[in-house]
């Protein structure tokens, strides 16, 4: 990660300012961590990993109302969790109650500092405003032993709370309030979680802060923006003491140097620890760890992986202008992690049973899949159980079917997913005339040959599958930047109590994680018994939310025009200069996302991310495993070709992301052209198919080079006059030569080849 902060720090050791580094990730114990903590932790963590140096894990524990040892444990729990360590610096400030204490007694002595027994209203209105200077207290005058005398007995517990407070003196007439003799201890009679009533007094943030820094020996302390007017007041507190080795209330052993950074922001969720411990306390939510919640606990049991969120927090980068980052950048991090760890399984979410006629009475052979079917170089498999009655999901049957219906419906024929063909003879109801159940053929061998299935379906076998719970979770928000709970979506969750799923997950622990196919990932809940697991849905294959639901919800006649008009201005801009900078929103950060985790081209990246179907199958593609360079031609493929064939508007493709996957591999490993490509998508297009089959069909394998050869000797031969025009020095001919050799090959010639074959042979 190259940003700013590490930018200074680097130039800090190459000078010889500081040895090492030592930054510290300083959270407040009265709450759970959340996402944008992590953000907090990778840049304090990572830089000091990255850098050789070290970061310590401080508790800023200087409030007795809210903190609790509870919230201490949870915290280093999610630390480590995230893959952080601290190794034996693990600090808390009120471990330097004393030391502080000591410092405070010195900035009296030197005149810096001053107690004031002003009420907080009448400080308030001393303070001034952005444009009028403050007013000094009257207090300000006291003498260093009067000071002195009374801050011993405020430490005593001689006065009341609000009686007194410790002011630094610093300047009423600052241009930055923060300046305006802000306080920096007050009378507390709360009893503190660690030192319990040892104290009365406790000092103040900005106090605190900076000081704990530099008794840490922290040269770095890297913190919010919303803190960059404090930074005036650290160096203020620090300036007033020495830097030396040798311990003292007048020294300190280190000048650290406070950064900032823009705090992260998401789409949809609120991270205020405040609006958090409310959420809880309402008990609008189930608790700390509810998977809705974008705290870690809750991440973490929604089956988040801290490798999804480390990548979510490099990819978002560091800067210094706050922005709201869309949620769907955090998906896009946990499919593509979840994708290469979670192996498939099948589970129907609201079953239909279905009666399978013809099954053979004797049974199958035993079904074997592998756990990932698109990516065999990932190890497993598992045994599939079928028997006579199956359960298909409730969706994937229609009895009067839409146009462009790829699934079971009266008389259609599909395919079981890893199984066979069946057809649907007849549909079961009760009295009422509800559809009960489905009899269906199960197609033997020479039938399915022959049948041609409309589409490939998922299935559980009724006789041994697993009765399980599945929590389908959505945006806790109904809006992109919710201001109050009352703007909760009151759809967050939905518990699906009947679902069945496949028995080889039979033994799944709490934490596991599994593709549903064609459903999305989920993970084993905390809450699975034996006999009875329940799900987390982590997250869907695919970003449907925004698409659908979001226009949905928020559509009025007015939202539709003005989104029509961004559309047109948005690919009259596209069409000028396709730049990521001329999209909003959620198409901005998917144009951002394919560019940064697959290097697809930015001009490409931004047709992708504006057309909805050809970005859900991109997407599918990468899910099936296509990866790097494979990942790249299927970008170009889908922008360049299929772009087209979808011109007149989104229409149901014959084929998906297992067949683009399996083409694009057959291009990078240079079995067929980008030309064949074309060719062998056209047809995927217009009647579907397996590529391999297609470009054996075409005879599309790419020529080698000694099949190439005769192809260049023709093409020579037939044009003399442009080859000693070449040979007498127009190099730009190459390119005429090549358009002709691609065209004798019939497109098969692979291009570079080509290209330089022809150039060795003009020599
Ligand atoms: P509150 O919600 O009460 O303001 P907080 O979230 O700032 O609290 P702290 O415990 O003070 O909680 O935070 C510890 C560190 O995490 C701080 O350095 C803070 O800057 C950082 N941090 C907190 N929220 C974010 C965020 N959304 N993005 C990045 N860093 C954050
Ligand atoms: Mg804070």
């Amino acid at each position: 990660m190259q940003n700013f902060i590490r930018d200074i720090i680097e130039a800090d050791l190459q000078s010889g300012k500081h040895a090492s580094v030592v930054t510290r990730f300083p959270p407040e114990p009265n709450g759970h961590l959340h996402i944008g903590h992590a953000k907090a932790i990778c840049v304090d963590f990572g830089l000091a990993t990255v850098l050789a140096g070290r970061c310590h894990l401080r508790m800023d524990d200087t409030n007795p109302d809210a903190e609790d040892m509870e919230y201490v444990a949870a915290i280093q729990r999610d630390v480590r969790w995230l893959g952080f360590d601290w190794a034996e610096h693990l600090f808390f400030a009120s471990d330097y109650y004393e030391q502080l204490y000591e410092h405070a007694l010195h900035l009296i002595r030197i005149g810096k500092a001053y107690v004031c027994s002003l009420t907080e209203e009448e400080m308030r209105e001393h303070r001034g405003s952005l444009t009028e200077p403050g007013t000094e207290s009257v207090h300000r005058g006291r003498t260093v032993d009067e000071n002195l005398e009374l801050f011993t007995r405020m430490r005593k517990g001689d006065f009341a709370e609000g009686e007194h407070v410790l002011r630094a003196k610093c300047d009423m007439a600052s241009p930055n309030m923060k300046l305006r003799d802000p306080a920096i201890y007050r009378i507390k009679r709360t009893p503190h979680y660690r030192t319990g009533n040892a104290w009365c007094i406790y000092p103040l943030y900005d106090y605190t802060h900076c000081l704990s820094d530099a008794f840490e020996g922290i040269t770095h302390s890297i913190c919010t923006l919303e803190f960059e007017n404090n930074r005036d007041l650290y160096d203020w507190v620090l300036n007033q003491f020495e830097v030396s080795a040798e311990p003292s209330p007048g020294t300190i052993p280190c000048r650290p140097r406070q950064l900032e950074f823009a705090r992260l922001n998401l789409s949809y969720t609120m991270m205020s620890k405040r609006k958090l411990l409310q959420l809880v306390q309402e008990k609008r939510v189930s608790g700390w760890d509810d998977p809705r919640l974008p705290t870690l606990a809750g991440m973490r049991r929604r089956g988040y992986t801290p490798e999804a969120i480390r990548a979510f927090c490099e990819m978002i980068g560091v800067a210094k202008n706050n922005s709201l980052v869309d949620v769907g950048k955090l998906e896009f991090c946990i499919r593509d992690d979840l994708n290469r760890r979670s192996p498939r399984v099948m589970c129907v979410l609201a079953p239909l049973e279905v009666q399978l006629d013809g099954f053979p009475e004797a049974g199958i052979e035993p079904l074997v899949v592998p756990s990932f079917p698109a990516e065999l170089s990932l190890p497993g498999s598992r045994s599939v159980p079928i028997g006579s009655r199956i359960f298909i999901e409730q969706e994937d049957f229609s009895e009067t079917p839409p146009p462009e219906w790829h699934r079971l419906s009266p008389g259609a024929v599909v395919r079981l997913r890893h199984a066979g063909l069946i057809r649907c003879e007849e549909i079961l109801r009760d009295g009422t005339g509800s559809v009960t159940g489905l009899r269906c053929r199960w197609l033997g061998h020479d039938e399915a040959n022959q049948a041609k299935a409309k589409g490939t379906i998922h299935w559980v076998c009724a006789e041994t599958a697993l009765d399980v719970e599945v929590r389908v979770y959505d945006r806790l928000f109904d809006v992109e930047v919710p201001e109050s709970l009352e703007q909760l979506n009151p759809t967050s969750l939905a518990v699906l109590t009947h679902c069945k799923l496949e028995a080889s997950a039979a033994g799944a622990e709490c934490g596991a994680s599994f593709q549903f196919e064609r459903h999305g990932y989920y993970c084993a809940d905390t809450d699975s018994r034996p006999g009875r697991l329940v799900f987390n849905r982590t997250v869907t294959l695919r970003d449907g939310w925004t698409r659908d639901d979001a226009k949905d919800r928020a559509d009025t006649r007015e939202a539709a025009l003005a989104r029509q008009e961004k559309q047109r201005a948005g690919a009259a801009m596209a069409a000028r200069a396709p730049s990521a900078a001329g999209l909003e929103g959620v198409e901005r950060t998917r144009a951002e996302a394919y560019v940064a985790a697959h290097g697809v081209s930015e001009a490409v990246a931004v047709v992708l991310a504006q057309h909805r179907q050809l970005g859900e199958l991109f997407e599918q593609t990468v899910g099936a495993g296509a990866s790097g360079k494979a990942a790249q031609v299927t970008a170009n493929l889908i922008a360049n070709e299929l772009a087209g064939h979808l011109s007149d508007g989104p229409r149901a493709l014959p084929f998906g992301g297992v067949e683009l996957a399996e083409l694009a591999g057959l291009v990078t490993q240079g079995t067929i052209t980008h030309g064949v490509a074309k060719e062998v998508l056209g047809q995927l297009v217009t009647r579907g198919g397996r590529p391999g089959d297609l470009v054996a069909a075409l005879g599309g394998e790419a020529l080698s080079v000694s099949e190439l050869g005769p192809l260049v000797a023709a093409v020579l031969a037939a044009h003399p006059d442009e080859v000693s025009r070449y040979r007498a020095g127009k190099n730009t001919l190459l390119g005429f030569f090549v358009g002709k050799l691609m065209r004798a090959s019939r497109g098969k010639a692979d291009a570079k080849a080509a290209e330089d074959l022809l150039r060795s042979r003009l020599g």
